[in-house]
């Protein structure tokens, strides 16, 4: 099916092959969701034949819709958005999520089940709306948790070195600090509070009947019946799934015996079964495909004859039980306990459940697409094409003044955040009609006293548009937009 070779490949090329793979997309009408070219090229590829789903219209993310008392209503889709909007019956309520708004009210409107489902993740939390199998809305949020932990750590470095620089010495002092029952770091604080303020966001938009989360990466309970047939841990069962979550984080996702990370992992019988080794998950452990080829069905003494610490040191590994805490991550429980207090039924399902539900569909790993697999899911469509993509950047900076890397002070920081009505955060369109800027930006903007603001753009940044061109699109709430 592919109409270029593959060796040509320039960015040029690269764009036509992609529009043709979309050209195949539509004709086989094929259920993957890509998101750039590889995406599509690879889902091409795989799946030139026998496809669900129709992609399309119907594919693109629906939009919530408020009744003129703010009551969610259900979700429409973009064409009668479109309709409503252009019949004056409906008005843009807010950008991101886009929102409308009937200029009417319905009274005693139906509402339909729809759950929220969450994939809380370290860098990026996936979240889906889907309403029973059908996936109508989803996005990617992706957390700040990193770049508040460095400000944290390069704030307290430069007060250290500016307290030591010129002081008598002092005896040191220490514990005498407290620190509250259940605290955590603030940069996991702000992983919470970002999808806590997405939860209730959507919650405000959309009729949420139920909430979703992953909550842990393997169910310990799945795991207390050992005995697997063949098949059930190389692949297939939710049990098998389970299991293999559980030897990635008991044996540190590399190969136990060589240590190779970020390849392909089998499960190994460290007792060949050959040789009466059971199947109990102390027997088993990862091992990379050329690992497990050459150790084939020796045992473990022979096959690292020339490393016996290394093969003592599995051994007492494997029989040590992973401790109930590698599974749970602490910010997840509190994420938990915070969402249980929304009222809406909270599901959790586990990280093994997910990776099942989304393999059996055969669906690509995305974070929203994950979001839409947790907890108990027969089959999704999948009507969202592109998921909204979120970003956290925080709310600004309470600094007065700019440091050097010592930490003295060597630029004054205004504390004045609008400048002509604008304030850095806003969503704006600047559209220039001449001069060597000219052409339309759509963009969050950092503004400027002087009324020369810097919009960054799907493209990159754009620097020095005047103000006189700017338009509001959404104003600030502390995050960013792609979609
Ligand atoms: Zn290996």
């Amino acid at each position: 099916m592919s109409f270029i070779p593959e060796e040509l490949s320039s960015p040029i090329t690269d764009y036509v092959k992609y529009l043709f793979c979309q050209v195949q997309f539509i004709q086989n009408s094929c259920n993957y969701p890509a998101r750039n070219n590889l995406d599509v090229r690879e889902a091409c590829a795989k799946h030139s034949a026998n496809l669900t789903l129709v992609i399309g219209e119907n594919t693109i993310m629906r939009v919530f819709v408020l009744n003129k008392n703010l009551q969610p209503l259900d979700p429409c889709r973009p064409a009668r958005a479109r309709i409503l909007l252009s019949t004056g019956k409906a008005k843009v309520y807010r950008r991101y999520p886009f929102t409308i708004i009937l200029v009417e009210e319905i009274s005693n409107p139906v509402t339909h089940e729809h759950q929220l489902k969450i994939d809380p993740g370290a860098k990026t939390t996936g979240l889906a709306v889907v309403q029973r199998q059908r996936v109508v809305w989803g996005a990617e949020l992706t957390h700040r948790g990193f770049q508040i932990r460095d400000n944290l750590t390069s704030r307290r470095q430069l007060r250290r070195s500016r307290r030591n620089r010129k002081t008598r010495y002092r005896k040191p002092r220490f514990l005498n600090r407290t620190r509250a029952k259940g605290w955590l770091a603030p940069s996991l604080v702000s992983r919470i509070e970002n999808i806590l303020t997405w939860v209730k966001k959507i919650i405000r938009f959309c009729p949420i009947t139920g909430i979703s989360q992953e909550l842990v990466q393997f169910d310990t309970q799945k795991l207390q019946n050992p005995e697997l047939s063949g098949i059930e841990y190389q692949q297939g069962t939710l049990h098998g799934y389970e299991i293999r979550e559980y030897l990635l984080e008991k044996w540190n996702r590399k190969c136990t015996y060589c240590g190779a990370k970020d390849t392909r992992l089998e499960v190994e019988h460290i007792k060949p079964k050959s040789k009466g080794g059971s199947n109990r998950i102390s027997n088993l452990t990862l091992a990379c495909h050329s690992c497990n080829q050459a150790k084939y069905n020796q045992d473990i003494e022979l096959f690292l004859a020339k490393k016996p610490d290394l093969s003592k040191r599995i051994l007492s590994q494997a029989k040590r039980p992973l401790s109930d805490a590698a599974s749970v991550n602490i910010t997840r429980w509190k994420l938990y306990h915070d969402l249980k207090s929304i009222t809406l039924p909270v599901e959790v399902g586990s990280g093994g459940l997910t990776k099942f539900n989304r393999c059996r569909q055969n669906l690509p790993k995305t974070h929203w697409l994950d979001a839409a697999n947790v907890g108990k899911v027969e089959t999704l469509i999948i009507e969202v094409n592109n998921p909204l993509l979120i970003t956290a950047k925080g709310h600004g900076t309470r600094q007065l003044c700019r440091t050097n890397k010592y930490g003295f002070p060597i630029r004054y920081c205004s504390r004045i955040k609008f400048h002509k009505g604008f304030q850095t955060g806003d969503i704006i369109r600047a559209v220039v009609p001449k001069g060597k800027k000219i052409g339309t930006y759509v963009g969050r903007v950092a503004t400027r006293k002087s009324g020369s603001f810097n919009i960054s753009t799907k493209s990159g940044l754009v620097q020095g548009i005047s103000h006189k061109y700017c338009q509001f699109i959404h104003r600030k709430d502390g995050y960013a937009y792609t979609n």
